[in-house]
């Protein structure tokens, strides 16, 4: 075999090999002729960058070597979804699922796990779009035992600064619901639906709450509170997944995996409209007598 074919076979190897493909077998010279290039193949083969293939006249000098490739050249990879028999490229085996680039790397590490991790996991994170006019990132805080946990809906300016959760006004309402049922700060956790903060307190947007959230239930999952407070409607739709109104729903007890889950009113809704405190304040009520085990 000549320098540029054996480097040409070498190239198609390692491609092939890089797709997790290892084995090939023979078929007879001459028992199939090969098509000609599509141009969905072509197209292909130019996405991934697949060495150059050998011209198909060129080729019969291979089976003098009795490689373990096909006395033919190969056919270009496979589009997704295209049918094997479709072409008259000899066979591949396909790789076998294990070896699929895709799920090479696992996506989430299995067994629990800690808060530190799941930080770690997040990283920089730019994940969406709100990463762009971000100060921090407020991944939440507080006992990771917590019994109680509180969702709200996103950093606002004071805690984009800090990087803390709840420290602006709403939190300091947030903190007096928390003393007038007997708790402190630091025994529960504080977090919201997104870590950065939307330009000028917008809600977050739908393709922000999917990149984040995952990370928000792994952090449910690492607490395992008994009772998880969702504070205002984003926090209602993101983890209990009900679109109704707040204002119906409010003081209701829900199932969440092996906790319960209430929804309240937004503090921050409560400062704009000071009347509907009565709302807060009953909930917590509630909040407290369900920890009690009254
Ligand atoms: N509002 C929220 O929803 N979250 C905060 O952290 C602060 C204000």
């Amino acid at each position: 075999m000549n320098e540029r074919l054996r480097q040409d076979l070498a190239d198609w190897l390692d491609f092939y090999s890089e797709l997790g493909i290892e084995e090939f077998y023979r078929r007879t010279p001459g028992s199939f002729a090969p098509l000609p290039a599509t141009p969905a193949d072509t197209a292909v083969g130019a996405h991934c960058h697949a060495p150059l293939l050998p011209q198909a006249a060129t080729i019969p000098t291979l089976t003098e070597t009795k490689p373990i490739v096909s006395a033919a050249a190969p056919a270009p990879p496979l589009r997704a979804g295209a049918s094997e028999s479709a072409r008259t490229a000899p066979p591949i085996r396909p790789p076998a699922p294990s070896l699929s680039l895709f799920e090479a790397a696992p996506s989430k590490p299995s067994g629990p796990e800690t808060l530190e991790q799941i930080r770690a996991d997040l990283g920089d994170c730019h994940r969406c779009k709100l990463a762009r006019g971000r100060h921090n990132i407020v991944f939440g805080e507080g006992n990771p035992r917590a019994e109680l946990v509180f969702v709200g809906e996103g950093p606002g300016a004071d805690e984009d600064e800090q990087g803390r959760p709840f420290v602006g006004r709403a939190g300091q309402l947030l903190n007096r619901m928390i003393q007038m049922i007997g708790m402190k700060r630091e025994e529960v956790y504080i977090c919201n639906v997104v870590k950065c903060r939307p330009p000028g307190n917008r809600a977050p947007e739908k393709d922000e709450i999917d990149a984040c959230s995952p990370f928000l239930f792994r952090q449910l999952e690492a607490i395992k509170p008994r009772l998880i407070c969702c504070l205002g409607a984003p926090a209602v739709r993101t983890v209990l997944g009900i679109k109704e109104g707040i204002t119906k729903i409010h003081g209701e007890f829900y199932d969440f995996d092996n906790s319960k889950a209430i929804a309240t009113v937004h503090p921050a809704y409560v400062l704009r409209n000071p009347r509907e405190e009565k709302i807060l304040r009953e909930d917590f009520e509630k909040i407290r007598k369900f920890l009690k085990g009254i």
